[in-house]
């Protein structure tokens, strides 16, 4: 048999590497933008289209290359920045493995002009598949011009893994920001379908932060600040009162580079805990830096996770520093140890009158004296016990009477049915409700929208402008009156019937959060996410004392649902305890 091994064409080659390097829209743009930046520039401008399927632009004021370098750049393994193995270990530069711009004419139609400040003429070249198919000398601005259009042209099957536009605009806009975060000392401005979404100016850290997250950050950010031997750590976390329910806000830079790096994210929860309840994230934007040579970039291909050499110590630094920042500004509550949070019940809520606890002796009564026990034994009443008192009735005849309820904690309701014990957590169970109820409404013609008195305006991250926009006909269609009012805000008119007195910024807020939590299902589901948003942000609170009545029509509301058991997001919403399961426990 003959031999069988060949090596593959250069174009196959870059292909299978782009697979690696270029997923989707967003990360062609984190290497132009990341080539931008090692370039010098200091003001690049970001024009996308069809949210990066027919282009990605990206136009800078940086050195720019020569006519043999501009050919030379879509080399495989073609790089300006490192020359041996030892520059690995000292690398400043955002690139260096010489196969980003290599892996994108791979998968794409590429156009590029540049210019040098020192040339006369720039160099214009055309590229499709890896083909060179024009290189000519043009008129042009100094600095580099890349256009990347129909990504993935030629390979359908990474085409048909792309999600829908709004989710690839996110993450277009996602990969934008991680790098304008870590950038603030360049302007960027970023279009979209003609219409632009970030206008940065260069500026300090805080207020790029403002400019990407919204005016709503200017009170919400603490600054972390540690200068040490081994690493610089500078940045922003958010106030623990701002905590979100999704991850979304966390950012680590490495030497301006962002990372993923889950050890040192749990520094940051650890510094945080006991501030934020469970379910909460606090927001962080950290920078750090060290020396490249105690830092490897050359882990995983898109470089989004490193290793550091100093790993645990910096991770002490960091939970360090943003303990400091908490302490500094004074963000710790004040520690209540008197308070014990197993407490099942809060006696402070029984509305009763509150016996004292009475105590009866006989001054006669003698332990070693055989006989007769005592008359009156000894004998101390808890004051609820007596309410408590009408759920040992004889079970089943109080099934349907459901008068015979109490709150506890201001949380669960408890009540006897015919089998045990029935217990509900008033907020799961009003959420079920209500989502049922919502989601009811929804599926109707367009249900009645109310005026509110005061219109509420909307200032709005980019990000969040852009996920409005994207649901607006579903906000406008369940009540709400929205308009644009200028650049990332909109204003509130109206909002469903019922909804008067809800705190709108709340509402907005929650709905935007939970939209972000399932974005993948963005498409298919909005109408549930909205039902779920509202209800999550409508229902009964623990804390929340219920009346008698209030009680008895939240059960009965709640096992007239299609779904009883459940909260919209499968927490349960009752649990019974057996009788049989309750004599047991006496034994
Ligand atoms: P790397 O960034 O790892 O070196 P790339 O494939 O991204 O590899 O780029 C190859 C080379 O092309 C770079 O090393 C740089 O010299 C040049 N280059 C790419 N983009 C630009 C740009 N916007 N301005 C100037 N030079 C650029
Ligand atoms: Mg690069």
């Amino acid at each position: 048999m003959s031999d069988i091994i060949q090596l593959l064409p250069d174009g196959i080659a870059n292909q299978i590497a782009a697979g690696e390097v270029i997923q989707r829209p967003a990360s062609a743009l984190k290497e132009l933008l990341e080539n931008s930046i090692d370039a010098g520039a200091s003001d690049i401008h970001v024009i996308i289209r069809d949210a990066g399927r027919t282009l990605i632009q990206v136009t800078d004021n940086g050195c720019g290359m020569s006519s043999t370098d501009a050919r030379m750049s879509f080399e495989r393994h073609a790089t300006s920045k490192i020359r041996n193995a030892q520059d690995l270990f000292a690398i400043r530069t955002m690139g260096f493995r010489g196969e980003a711009l290599a892996s994108i004419v791979a998968v794409a139609q590429v156009e590029m002009k540049t210019k040098r400040v020192e040339d006369e003429t720039g160099t214009c070249i055309r590229i499709e598949g890896s083909e060179l198919r024009e290189q000519a000398l043009c008129a042009c601005s100094n600095g580099t011009s890349i256009a990347v259009k129909n990504l993935f042209y030629n390979v359908p099957a990474r085409r048909k893994f792309l999600k829908s536009d709004q989710v690839e605009l996110r993450n277009l806009m996602e990969e934008f920001q991680r790098i304008g975060i870590a950038h603030p000392e360049l302007s960027f401005t970023f279009y979209n379908d003609n219409r632009i979404i970030y206008q940065l100016p260069a500026s300090n850290q805080k207020t790029r932060l403002i400019n990407i997250l919204g005016s709503s950050y200017l009170d919400r950010l603490v600054p972390v600040m540690e200068d040490t031997d081994v690493v610089k750590i500078s940045g922003f976390i958010g106030k623990p009162q701002f905590a979100r329910k999704t991850r979304g806000e966390q950012y680590f830079f490495a030497n301006r580079r962002y990372i993923r790096h889950p050890y040192l994210h749990h520094a940051v929860e650890e510094a945080f805990q006991e501030l934020i309840p469970d379910e909460a994230f606090p927001s962080y934007f950290i920078m750090l830096e060290v020396n490249p040579a105690n830092i490897d970039v050359n882990i995983h291909p898109t470089k989004i996770e490193v290793n550091f050499l100093h790993q645990q110590i910096i991770y002490s630094i960091v939970r360090a520093a943003v303990k400091k920042a908490l302490g500094l500004h004074n963000l710790s509550p004040s520690l209540d140890f008197d308070q014990e949070p197993g407490l099942p019940y809060d006696p402070s809520a029984y509305k009763g009158e509150i016996k004292q606890p009475t105590i009866t002796i006989n001054p006669d009564y003698n332990p070693f004296t055989r006989g007769t026990p005592p008359d009156n034994p000894p004998a101390y009443k808890r004051p609820v016990v007596q309410k408590w008192e009408k759920l040992y009735a004889p079970h089943g005849q109080e099934a349907e009477d459901t008068s015979h309820m109490v709150q506890i904690h201001d949380q669960y309701i408890v009540s006897s049915v015919k089998s045990g014990i029935l217990l509900v957590d008033q907020q799961a169970a009003h959420e079920r409700i209500l989502f049922e109820r919502y989601l009811r409404l929804f599926t109707q013609q367009k249900p009645a929208s109310q005026q509110i008195l005061y219109p509420h305006t909307l200032h709005l991250s980019p990000q969040d402008f852009e996920l409005i926009t994207s649901i607006l006909a579903e906000i406008r269609h369940i009540g709400f009156e929205i308009s644009e009012f200028g650049r990332n805000m909109y204003i509130i008119t109206g909002v469903p019937s019922g909804m008067e007195d809800t705190d709108i910024g709340e509402l907005i807020d929650a709905m935007l959060e939970n939209f972000k939590k399932n974005k993948d299902d963005l498409v298919q589901d909005k109408k549930i996410n909205f039902a779920r948003s509202l209800s999550r942000q409508q229902a009964l609170k623990p804390g929340k004392k219920l009346s008698e009545a209030e009680m008895n029509s939240l059960i009965d509301e709640l096992f007239a649902c299609d779904a009883p058991e459940m909260a919209p997001d499968g927490r349960k919403t009752f649990v019974i305890l057996p009788f049989g399961e309750l004599a047991q426990r006496f034994k």
